[in-house]
């Protein structure tokens, strides 16, 4: 999903001359009478390097007759889904009391925002622009939606804040999922890859350490593009002289960096050992999404007492990624892999997951209702906003009024409620705090 941008502020600031600027098409209508634009449109903005929704919203005034209502409910609800709201001003006419009612119930709403001064083209909108500090919202930017001036500082200033978010990227379908089987020596990693791309190219045998060659394999599972990102060629690279098992474990680590998606195999006759555990971590660690394959299923005598002895290392070791995918496989027969490339295609999805902001800061909201953050210094912490910054693994920042006095605890417990609420099990996850951008916002 893409960065999304609300256009506000009163009527016949140039809102739609804006909107129409960044979207390149005349979608919205333009007219020198106030409140003539009535519905929000939204428009895809290219502007350099930037790639957001832009929302335009009519204007919205104080009074309550039905129309101003109405228009006031369109820009709250623009606001509550964006990421970002851009407050535009009249440089040349300079601050009006409408202008501060916009910023004092944009600051209200505790969105990062961004003012504007537009129709700064010359030097006719100079006292406008510096008077537009004033709203106590930032630095301005200073623009010409109509003469097209000003626009490469409005795209740094919205990268600025939005990150590599509002940034274009390649479009995830056309890309190979990039996928690495890890793990120790002989738990079955050549015996699975041979399995999964139906060939025997990769070397396998009772001996641990047998494949030597380094492998990028690229085939369709279901239409799907993978790219298997082999582990086993890597060995070569891993100091000859160290103990095989920590071979192991930094080959893993190179795969791990090259993959996406990395497939733990296990021996189900040996599961989540010390070494299994260190791989697994530095899956979660590097921010991929991990799926455990225990293998050599077939060889299991006793499956229930295997399954509880998973689930309870899991749970006790491996806390950081609740609800993993586990799949019991047996490779050398051929058994459960449509299963376990469901997970993997599953947790790849839920990698690159996006939540949009809306819901996101509703949810934050019934959390801080539950469960409030304590006092620090004589002052409670506040929760003012919560919004994704990426994703790959998704990736959340959260201004905090105090970012150093939050409780760690407190992250654990609103990183297993973003789990919950949005259905992310076993990805990793990350949250950043942030300080709130605009000193003024403390009061
Ligand atoms: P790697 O070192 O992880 O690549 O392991 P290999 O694929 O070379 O397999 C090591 C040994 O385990 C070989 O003898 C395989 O035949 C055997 N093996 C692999 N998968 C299975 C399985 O699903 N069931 C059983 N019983 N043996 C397996």
């Amino acid at each position: 999903m893409r960065a999304s941008i609300a256009i506000v502020g009163r009527p016949n600031v140039g809102k739609s001359t804006l909107f129409n600027r960044l979207v390149g098409k005349r979608l919205a209508i333009v007219h020198d009478t106030p409140g003539v634009t009535r519905d929000r449109r939204v428009g895809h903005a290219k502007l350099g390097r930037l790639s957001v929704d832009v929302v335009d919203t009519a204007g919205y005034e104080e009074a309550t007759d039905g129309l101003a209502a109405d228009m006031r409910r369109q820009t709250e609800r623009a606001i509550a889904e964006a990421d970002l709201a851009l407050l535009l001003i009249d440089a040349r006419s300079g601050l009006t009391p409408l202008d501060h009612s916009f910023a004092d119930w944009l600051r209200r709403t505790e969105r990062p925002v961004l003012v504007v001064a537009n129709k700064c083209e010359g030097r006719q909108g100079e006292a406008g622009y510096y008077e537009a500090f004033r709203l106590g919202l930032g630095e301005p930017v200073a623009l010409s939606a109509e003469h097209g001036e000003g626009l490469a500082d409005l795209e740094a200033a919205i990268v600025d804040l939005l990150g590599q978010d509002a940034v274009e990227e390649q479009p995830a379908g056309d890309r190979p999922l990039q996928l690495a089987i890890i793990g120790r020596p002989n738990v079955g990693k050549s015996t699975l890859v041979n399995a999964l791309i139906g060939d025997d190219r990769l070397l396998t045998g009772p001996e641990p350490g047998v494949t030597r060659d380094a492998i990028a394999v690229d085939w369709l599972w279901r239409d799907r593009a993978i790219r298997l990102v082999d582990t086993a060629g890597l060995r070569r690279r891993a100091r000859i002289e160290a103990p095989l098992e920590q071979q192991a474990v930094a080959s893993s680590l190179d795969a791990i960096r090259l993959a996406e998606v990395a497939v733990l195999v296990l021996d189900a006759a040996a599961v989540l050992d010390k070494q299994d555990l260190t791989i697994a971590r530095h899956v979660v660690e590097e921010g991929r999404a991990l799926v455990i394959a225990v293998n050599k299923w077939d060889a299991v005598a006793d499956h229930a007492e295997v399954l509880a002895r998973l689930r309870d290392r899991l749970e006790t070791s491996l806390p950081q990624a609740r609800g993993l995918p586990t799949v019991t496989i047996s490779a050398l027969r051929r058994q459960r892999l449509d299963a376990l490339m469901d997970q993997v295609v599953g947790i790849h999805a839920l990698w690159t997951t996006r939540v949009p902001t809306g819901p996101l800061n509703r949810w934050l909201q019934t959390m801080v209702e539950a469960h409030p953050p304590p006092a620090a210094k004589g002052r409670r912490i506040r929760l003012r906003y919560i919004t994704q910054v990426k994703a790959r693994p998704p990736t959340f920042a959260l201004w905090v009024s105090q970012p150093d006095q939050l409780p760690l605890s407190y992250d654990r417990f609103l990183v297993n409620g973003l789990r919950e609420r949005f259905e992310l099990p076993g990805v990793p996850i990350r949250l950043l705090r942030r300080k709130p951008r605009n000193p003024y916002a403390e009061e």
